[in-house]
C-alpha cells in the first residue's frame, strides 16, 4: 500500500497527541460515574462535553459535516453512531458511548460499553455484560499485538481469533478502525479481523483508533431513519469498545486510557511506556 504522505508521525507530534487522548479517556470517565437507569443520552452528551472543555480541549465530533454532538450514545441493537437525545436509560440497556477531543489539531477518540443492572432479567444482563467483556478484552488483545506485530492486518487476526474462542459472536465488517492525528478518522484502515493484505508496517509513528464492534447475531447492520444510527439487522445487541494508541520508540502508549493502558495491558505482561 502506497500513501501520498507519510502515515507515520514524528516524535514531536506524538507529544502533542497526549493532550486529546487524556481529554477523551476524561470524557469517558464522566461518562462512566453517571450511566444509570433514568439518566437520558443528551445528559451524558452535557457531562462529557464539560469534561473535554475542563481540560482545555474541545469536542471534535462536534467538527464532523452534519453531526452536533460531544458524544455518540448507540443503546441495545445500536452498534455506532447513535445520537444523544431524550432516550432515558432502562434497567438492563447495553450503551455504547463514544467520544473524541481535539487539542492543539491534534485528535483523540475512545469508545466504552456499559450494561445497566436489571434484577429482573439477571440472564440478558449477563450475556450482554459477557459481550460487552469479550469486546473490551479483544481490543486489548488487539492492543497488544501492536508490539510485536511487523504488519497492521495482525491486530486484526489477534482480536479476531480472541473474539472466535469465547463462543459464537458477529464481528462487524460494515465498521473498522482508523488512523488518527491532525485528522479524527485517517489512514490506514485498521481491520478487526483477518484480512489478506499486510497493511502497513507497525514502527514507531503509527498511531491508529482500534475498535471492535461485536453483536451477539449476525454482523450485518442498517443505518435508521435518522440518517446515522447503525442497527443490527436482526436487533441483536452490539458493544463497542475503542482506545486510540501511538507506537513510539521506547514502546506503546494507550493515549485514551488514563494509565495508558497500563491494567488493560498487565494480563499480557507489557508496560506501556510514556511517550518521551
Ligand atoms: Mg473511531
Amino acid at each position: 500500500m502506497v500513501f501520498r504522505k507519510s502515515i507515520y508521525k514524528t516524535p514531536a507530534q506524538l507529544r502533542q497527541m497526549v493532550a486529546p487522548g487524556r481529554a477523551t479517556a476524561a470524557s469517558l470517565s464522566a461518562v462512566a460515574d453517571a450511566v444509570a437507569a433514568g439518566v437520558t443520552t443528551i445528559e451524558l452528551d452535557g457531562i462529557a462535553e464539560a469534561a473535554i472543555e475542563a481540560l482545555g480541549a474541545r469536542s471534535n465530533f462536534t467538527l464532523e459535516a452534519g453531526y452536533h454532538h460531544t458524544i455518540c450514545a448507540s443503546v441495545n441493537d445500536e452498534v455506532v453512531h447513535g445520537i444523544p437525545g431524550s432516550r432515558i436509560l432502562q434497567p438492563g440497556d447495553i450503551l455504547s458511548v463514544d467520544s473524541g477531543a481535539i487539542q492543539g489539531g491534534w485528535n483523540g477518540d475512545a469508545a466504552r460499553t456499559f450494561v445497566l443492572p436489571d434484577p429482573a432479567r439477571p440472564e440478558v444482563v449477563a450475556e450482554r455484560q459477557r459481550l460487552s467483556d469479550v469486546t473490551e478484552a479483544s481490543l486489548w488483545h488487539g492492543i497488544a499485538r501492536l508490539t510485536t506485530a511487523r504488519h497492521l492486518n495482525e491486530v486484526g487476526e489477534a482480536i479476531e481469533d480472541y473474539i472466535q474462542s469465547q463462543g459464537e459472536y458477529g464481528i462487524l465488517t460494515d465498521y473498522i478502525g482508523h488512523g488518527i492525528g491532525r485528522r479524527m478518522h485517517e489512514e490506514p484502515p485498521v481491520f478487526n479481523y483477518r484480512v489478506r493484505a499486510k497493511g502497513p508496517e507497525v514502527k514507531p509513528g503509527l498511531v491508529v483508533a482500534i475498535e471492535p464492534m461485536v453483536v451477539l447475531g449476525d454482523q450485518d447492520t442498517y443505518v435508521k431513519d435518522d440518517g446515522w444510527t447503525v442497527a443490527t439487522e436482526d436487533g441483536s445487541a452490539a458493544a463497542h469498545w475503542e482506545h486510540s494508541v501511538a507506537v513510539h520508540a521506547g514502546g506503546i502508549w494507550v493515549l485514551t486510557a488514563e494509565d495508558g493502558g497500563a491494567a488493560g495491558l498487565a494480563p499480557f505482561g507489557i508496560t506501556p511506556a510514556p511517550i518521551a
